[in-house]
C-alpha cells in the first residue's frame, strides 16, 4: 500500500487526514459528497429554506404569551458575538421584531473583537446585554485541563467545561426571568466537518496516552483527576444537588430545562453565508481578526489555537483550515478563491501567536513550548 500523501484538485485536504479518501478522479470524498445530488440538496436546503412565515407565527406567539405574563423579554438568545448567534440577533429584532435579551459566557480568553461585536448590535438594535465573566472553577477546570492534556499533546477535551457553562448560563438568565422560549442554530459547516472528526478525535487522545511514556502518563492522570474534580465543582454550583446535577454529570452539553422552548432560526431562514456575513457587516458593524472572504467562524476563543494545533498534529489541517477549505469542498468558493485564507488559517505563527495569549492569561507560560512542540504525537 503506498503511504504517499494525495491533496483533493479541487480542495486543499489530503489524505493525512484520517477521514479523507481520494477518488480516481483526484477528489476527495468531501468534495464528491457535495457534487451528488445528496450533497446538493442538503447544501441548497440550509441555503434556500423559506419558512419565514412559520416562524413569524411562532414570535407572534412568543410575543403574545410574554405580554400574558407581563415579562419584560420575549425570548432569550445566548451569544458570542461570532457569526452565527450574530444573525440569530439580527433575525430575531428586524426581521421578528422580537425584543429578546441576549446572554453571553465569557470563559477568560474571548477574543475581544467579540465582545465588541455583541455590544455593537445591541446598542444599535437597542437590545439588553448581560455578558458574564469567567468563573473560578471554569478556569480551574480549564487551566488542569490543558496541564493535563499537555503531556498527550492533543487538547480536545479542554472545552468540556465551556460546552456546559455557556449554556447553563443562558438557561439560569431564562429562568430568572420567566422566558419560555431560547432562540439558537445549528452551524451546518461545523456540523458537516464534526461527521467523521469525533472518532479520530478519541483515537489520538488513546494514542498520546500509550505513546507518552510512564512519567507523562502520570501526570496526566494526575491532573486529569483534578480538572474532572473541578468540573464537577463547577456542575455542582449551577445545579446544585439535584437530579439535573447527575443528568448534567453524564453529558457533555446541559440539558435544556423542560419550560425553555428550543426554536431553531436556520430551520426557518436561509443560511447564506457570504450574503449573512455582509449583511452583519453592513448591518451591525460586526468585525472580524481578518476579513476573510467566507464568514470567520470561531475566532471568538483563543482557546480555539490549541484546538487547531491538535487538529493539525492529528489532520495536517488546522480545524480553522478546515472550516475555511469546507466552501471549496461545497463549490461556493473556488480553491483559489479561498488560496490566502486557508494558508492564514492553517500557519502555525498564527496557531502559536494565540496558545501564548491563553498561557498568559492562565499564568502557565512555563508550558509553552510543549503546547507547541510539533513531534508530540
Ligand atoms: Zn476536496
Amino acid at each position: 500500500m503506498s503511504t504517499q500523501i494525495q491533496t483533493c484538485k479541487t480542495c486543499f485536504v489530503a489524505t493525512s487526514h484520517p477521514a479523507i479518501t481520494i477518488n480516481a478522479d483526484g477528489i476527495c470524498n468531501v468534495c464528491e459528497y457535495f457534487k451528488s445530488e445528496e450533497g446538493q440538496k442538503a447544501l441548497l436546503h440550509v441555503m434556500k429554506v423559506n419558512r419565514l412565515e412559520e416562524l413569524k407565527q411562532i414570535a407572534a406567539q412568543m410575543k403574545k404569551e410574554a405580554a400574558e405574563k407581563g415579562l419584560k423579554y420575549d425570548c432569550i438568545i445566548g451569544a458570542s458575538g461570532g457569526f452565527d448567534s450574530q444573525y440569530v440577533i439580527y433575525i430575531a429584532t428586524k426581521l421578528l421584531k422580537l425584543n429578546p435579551l441576549v446572554v453571553k459566557y465569557n470563559n477568560g480568553v474571548c477574543h475581544p473583537q467579540s465582545d465588541e461585536n455583541l455590544i455593537k448590535a445591541c446598542k444599535l438594535l437597542n437590545l439588553d446585554l448581560r455578558i458574564y465573566p469567567v468563573t473560578k472553577f471554569d478556569r480551574l477546570y480549564m487551566k488542569y485541563a490543558t496541564k493535563a492534556l499537555v503531556n498527550l499533546g492533543v487538547f480536545f477535551t479542554a472545552c468540556f467545561s465551556c460546552h456546559f457553562i455557556a449554556v447553563s448560563t443562558v438557561y439560569r438568565e431564562a429562568r430568572k426571568e420567566k422566558l419560555g422560549y431560547i432562540l439558537t442554530n445549528t452551524n451546518f459547516v461545523e456540523t458537516t466537518l464534526a461527521k467523521g472528526s469525533h472518532g479520530f478525535m478519541l483515537k489520538s487522545l488513546i494514542k498520546g496516552f500509550f505513546k507518552a511514556g510512564p512519567v507523562k502518563m502520570l501526570k496526566f492522570l494526575y491532573y486529569e483527576v483534578i480538572s474532572q474534580y473541578f468540573l464537577m465543582r463547577l456542575k455542582l454550583q449551577y445545579n446544585g444537588f439535584t437530579p439535573r446535577f447527575f443528568r448534567n454529570m453524564l453529558s457533555l452539553h446541559a440539558t435544556r430545562p423542560s419550560f425553555l422552548k428550543r426554536v431553531n432560526i436556520n430551520d426557518y431562514v436561509p443560511w447564506d453565508f457570504l450574503n449573512v456575513a455582509q449583511i452583519l457587516r453592513d448591518e451591525l458593524g460586526w468585525d472580524t481578526p481578518r476579513r476573510t472572504k467566507m464568514p470567520y467562524f470561531r475566532f471568538d476563543c483563543h482557546y480555539s489555537a490549541m484546538i487547531d494545533k491538535s487538529f493539525k498534529r492529528v489532520t495536517g489541517f488546522s480545524e480553522h483550515a478546515l472550516l475555511c477549505n469546507w466552501f471549496a469542498q461545497t463549490g461556493i468558493l473556488s480553491k483559489e478563491a479561498i488560496q490566502d485564507d486557508f494558508a492564514y488559517m492553517n500557519d502555525d505563527a498564527r496557531i502559536d501567536k494565540e496558545i501564548k495569549k491563553v498561557l498568559e492569561e492562565f499564568n502557565m507560560k512555563a508550558l509553552l513550548s510543549n503546547c507547541l512542540n510539533k513531534d508530540l504525537l
